[in-house]
């Protein structure tokens, strides 16, 4: 049966689990010790194989969406998409867990707490970039103003229930990557011209990580294109359940890139690339935008995926002398199956030697806003992660997501321990001699 002619049961609309896909799980439970949920608690409901159950169940009409054990089987999951880098039968879970999600948040009634919040976060912050500017410009002063430590100290995040989220918060620098159409240029022949996807919290949050990126392409030939127009890529709001707040600004990013005449558009954050390479999916059933989406995402390459495929990197890097290990982006290594890039890169890096840590692909319970959401499940999660990348006595752990990146500098914190997590481009940059080693050069 074909997607856009399918029956759909007990859900309502067409943004709705398939069941053509539902079908396609044949119930083997090859990807049960793979779930991180299910290796939490080893609870069949906990496992893909028992999530699919339940949305077979909601298409067939027998259980109701908003059935508590539903709901929180949607949310219990991470997303992380384990499950279908495994799974011999071919289950797209990821185009399953996410319109159910949908389905679920359409279904419920929301309070005014949630509606004005799901509202302020997703259809303002995140939906605009000048806001989220000015929001990550207001956590910079709570930052530098002495504010934050004092608020610490009184209790006060305690006492509002904000503490766990509050230590969350990266550390946003005082500049921010604002791009405009700007065009960087390649160091020595331009072998490649290609868009940098800049990111929400990328460019400002993680501006440093973006401005890095920009620097390992020029010195890699590529003109590096700072489209004017680009926003969030939408992938918190479709795994939140808001389809139609992605498909708006999946939109705004296809415009942005469309016309620029690049090779590749370089995306440096696993969440995010896995998503701008599913906008072809998000579009499927619109006329208008399939084609055009499916084209964007044919041009989205992960920072790793595109500089290990042009062979050797450039030279010019300096020794590091470090040990580091590499922890995997869910969304690098199951969505987008991108796993011996990131190393091949780190091993051509002089001086840097490469410890492999246990469980490297098991998610570190980030999760988007998992930590947020389900703060004791993300807890556990974290500390079997804390505990093989400890193992390896690696001087830096790499990873290749903010998510990821938050989540394991707030466990090394915790831990007390001085190892510091460090960005894949940034330690390429590091090797490059960073911004001053492009002045050089
Ligand atoms: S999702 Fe795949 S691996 Fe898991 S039970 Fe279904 S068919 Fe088997
Ligand atoms: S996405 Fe991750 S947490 Fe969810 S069922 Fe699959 S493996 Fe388990």
């Amino acid at each position: 049966m074909s997607l856009g002619a399918e029956v759909v049961r007990g859900w309502q609309g067409t943004d709705a689990p398939s069941y053509e896909i539902i079908n396609s799980c044949v119930q083997c439970g090859l990807c049960l010790p793979s779930c991180p949920t299910y290796l939490l608690n080893t609870r069949e409901t906990s496992s893909p194989r028992g999530r699919i159950h339940l949305m077979k169940a909601v298409s067939d009409g027998v259980l109701d969406v908003l059935d508590p054990g539903f709901t929180h089987q949607m949310y219990e999951c991470l997303d992380c998409r384990a499950c279908e880098a495994v799974c011999p039968s071919g289950v797209q879970y990821g185009r399953l867990v996410e319109p159910a999600r949908f389905q679920v948040e359409r279904a419920r009634r929301h309070g005014l707490r949630e509606s004005l919040l799901r509202r302020a976060v997703f259809g303002r912050l995140f939906a605009d970039m000048r806001a989220f500017r000015s929001f990550s410009r207001l956590l910079w002063l709570y930052q530098v103003s002495g504010l934050q430590v004092a608020a610490r100290r009184s209790g006060v995040l305690r006492l509002l229930g904000l503490a766990g989220m509050e230590r969350l918060l990266p550390r946003v620098p005082r500049r921010f990557l604002v791009a405009r159409g700007q065009v960087l240029p390649p160091v020595g022949e331009r072998r490649y011209r290609v868009g940098l996807f800049a990111g929400c919290v990328m460019s400002t949050a993680f501006a440093e990580t973006d401005a890095a990126t920009a620097r390992v392409l020029q010195r890699n030939g590529c003109e590096v294109v700072l489209a004017g127009g680009q926003g969030c890529c939408g992938a918190l709001h479709v795994h939140a359940g808001e389809l139609q707040g992605g498909r708006d600004l999946a939109k705004r990013n296809i415009e942005a890139f469309e016309r620029l005449e690049l090779d590749a558009v370089i995306v440096n954050a696993a969440g995010c690339g896995a998503t701008l390479k599913e906008y072809g999916h998000l579009f499927e059933r619109d006329p208008e935008w399939a084609g055009r989406a499916k084209a964007f995402s044919e041009k989205v390459r992960d920072v790793s995926e595109f500089l290990a495929g042009l062979g050797e990197l450039a030279p010019g890097m300096a020794s590091l002398d470090v040990t580091a290990t590499y922890q995997e982006p869910c969304h690098l290594v199951h969505a987008q199956r991108i796993s011996a890039e990131p190393r091949r890169l780190l091993q051509q890096v002089p001086g840097l030697r490469l410890v492999e840590m246990q469980e490297s692909s098991v998610c570190c319970g980030s999760a988007g806003i998992y930590n947020i959401t389900e703060p004791e499940r993300s807890r556990r999660l974290l500390d079997r992660k804390m505990g093989h990348a400890l193992a390896t006595r690696a001087d830096i752990i790499v990873s290749a997501n903010p998510g990821c990146i938050l989540q394991l500098q707030g466990g090394l914190q915790a831990s007390g321990s001085g190892v510091r997590v460090r960005h894949l481009v940034e330690v390429l940059d590091e090797a490059y001699g960073g911004a001053a080693g492009r002045t050089r050069a």
